[in-house]
């Protein structure tokens, strides 16, 4: 069965509540009727819920940037998956190089200290098992620094963050996971990778999770792209047989952006 495309939109720290109620009303006039492309948007914690609000009955759905991987407690600013769930999510982004402290311009000098958020590839794997357990779908990132590409590494990286970033799933649960490769160099650099080798490297993670969960749920799970997509360069991207959608950054803060893409998916 083909694989339907999965356009997502991360909004990253931007957009106060009102702003991206605006947003999402006027991307939910400019997708209506679209239903052979899946469409989500994933705004701040704080403006989840009033954007469910905005976007109930319509096409688009709901997801989170990051959640814990604790149900409840004494978890100082931490949101809970279930907290997700009550809030309208039905999506959630895990392992964004954002939260792993894998930024496009990593300085060897602050290396040591960009881990803001102390993600590794075990806390990316607890927190999607804790998200699949409320019932949430999740958007699982990886992909490789500039460094790691030059040095020839790339296949390594991707390779071990999806073994651990995957480990010890249900088969259920693995149908439930979308994989968004984003190589770091590519977000927010207006740098795209090139269409060609973007389609190898989603290869080369579709043949990872055929090795952990089988053929069957490999060739169903879909594999997004992610770095400076564009309304310009998605069709190439997208029209890539192992590319089955995009998780977009900036072109998302602009809903004729964000539908230029999504029918770049169609
Ligand atoms: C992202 O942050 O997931 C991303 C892909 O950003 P951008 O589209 O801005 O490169």
């Amino acid at each position: 069965m083909p694989r339907k495309p999965f356009i997502a939109g991360n909004w990253k720290m931007n957009k106060t509540i009102c702003e991206g109620i605006a947003l999402a009303n006027e991307l939910k006039g400019l997708v209506e009727g679209i239903n052979d492309v899946d469409i989500a948007v994933c705004p701040t914690f704080v403006a989840l819920s009033k954007i469910g609000d905005a976007i109930k009955g319509s096409n688009i759905m709901l997801g989170a940037q990051d959640t814990f991987w604790k149900e409840s407690g004494a978890w100082t600013r931490q949101i809970a998956p279930g907290m997700l769930l009550d809030a309208g999510a039905k999506w959630v982004i895990i392992g964004h190089s954002e939260t792993r402290g894998r930024f496009g311009t990593v300085d060897a000098e602050l290396e040591g200290v960009l881990n803001y958020f102390g993600e590794k590839d075990i806390t990316v794997n607890m927190k999607a098992k804790a998200a699949f357990a409320v019932g949430l779908n999740t958007i699982i990132a990886c992909g490789e620094l500039l460094s790691e590409r030059e040095a020839g590494k790339t296949d390594e990286v991707i390779v071990a963050q999806m073994k651990t970033d995957l480990a010890g799933f249900s088969n259920e649960q693995a149908m439930k996971m979308v994989i968004a490769y984003e190589p770091v160099w590519a977000i927010g650099t207006g740098k795209v990778c090139d269409a060609e080798e973007a389609d190898r490297v989603c290869g080369v993670i579709r043949k990872v999770i055929k090795e952990m969960y089988g053929a069957e749920i490999a060739e169903a799970v879909r594999i997004q792209y992610g770095g400076s997509v564009k309304p310009d360069n998605a069709a190439e991207l997208l029209g890539k047989p192992n590319i089955d959608g995009a998780l977009v950054g900036g072109a998302a803060l602009k809903a004729s952006d964000f539908v230029g893409i999504i029918k770049g998916a169609r």
